[in-house]
């Protein structure tokens, strides 16, 4: 789909209104900015070029013909007078003679009213005038607004395609792996896990503690690490069964190298054995919810874990 879209970019036969949707953080606003840029740009070679005016003034959102529609200081909406502005500026005439964009962003911000205005500016938006708009879930907009747009869901990117960009990034290659698998295909997710240095210290907590119980005796050392964790403990289970998530996967694809990022005594653990242990993950999330204490009820959790994996180990 995304090969079709700029297919009719670089033909010139981009439709008039174009809707990105899917997941927050798989590059849908980076797909958005560059087909802006792109249909501004008037570089004869490659657009968007980078370096011409047009796109210089589009990246320091300076360019006259290209609009933004977006929330006012302070406020999470974006509100019909935002938009009525932008039809005001679409009612004059393009001011620099070429094509004229608007962007908007997080498109279901929108409200009620806002999504009703553009509806009517989408039906008579004059030729060279080109709408973009992003958002996570296409159904938060009205079907009427969907129907005149080219809908181009993007897909969540493969574990591979995330590590390269993260190492390309500069992030060190362990970590670029173990990001791939928690993100769900988001890169925006995964920059966002790299740079909270709490995730790691609780992901950290999660390994010494829940994942490195293979039998009673050594509950009495991962209560310990638990034991200080109790207003964290939302987290702790979360991370736990992102992490029990990831090993499912990569254990029922057989992909052995992902495993292979996990303690040593999960990396063989078979699927129903960490089916069970996600069980009694969500059993201890529902205790937490009815006020069972931190202390009996990870001590009940790791217990089910060491009891599941005395089963696997013989
Ligand atoms: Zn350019």
């Amino acid at each position: 789909m995304l090969l079709a879209l700029y297919h009719d970019f670089q033909s010139g036969r981009m439709a008039h209104a174009t809707l990105l949707s899917g997941e927050s953080g798989i590059g849908k606003k980076t797909v958005a900015r560059l087909l802006a840029q792109g249909l501004l740009c008037r570089s004869e070679g490659e657009r968007p070029c980078g370096a011409c005016r047009d796109c210089r003034r589009f990246l320091a959102r300076t360019h006259p013909d290209a609009l933004f529609p977006a929330p006012a200081p302070r406020e999470k909406t974006i509100k019909i007078d935002a938009l009525r502005e932008m039809i005001d500026a679409l009612s004059r005439h393009s001011l620099e003679g070429g094509a004229r964009v608007v962007l908007i962003e997080n498109a279901e911000r929108m409200t009620a009213q806002a999504q009703n205005c553009l509806l009517k500016t989408l039906e008579e938006a004059e030729e060279g005038t080109y709408f973009l708009l992003t958002c996570d879930q296409e159904s938060a907009l009205l079907p009427t607004i969907r129907s005149r747009c080219r809908c181009i869901r993007m897909q969540p990117w493969s574990g591979e395609r995330v590590e390269k960009a993260l190492v390309e990034k500069g992030v060190p290659g362990d970590r670029a792996k173990a990001l791939s698998l928690y993100c769900e295909g988001s890169l925006g997710r995964a920059l966002a896990m790299q740079e909270d240095a709490s995730y790691w210290q609780a992901r950290d907590t999660v390994r010494r503690s829940f994942l490195s119980v293979s039998r009673l005796a050594d509950l009495p050392a991962a209560m310990q690490a638990l034991k200080d964790q109790k207003d964290n403990g939302d987290r702790l289970l979360d991370i736990l069964e992102q992490e029990l998530r990831a090993l499912m996967r990569a254990r029922m694809l057989q992909e052995q190298d992902a495993a292979d990022d996990f303690p040593a005594l999960w990396q063989n653990a078979p699927p129903q054995a960490i089916r069970a242990v996600l069980e009694a993950v969500f059993a201890a999330r529902k205790q937490k919810n009815a006020n069972v204490g931190w202390a009996a009820l990870s001590e009940g959790l790791l217990q089910t874990i060491s009891e599941e994996a005395t089963k696997w180990q013989v």
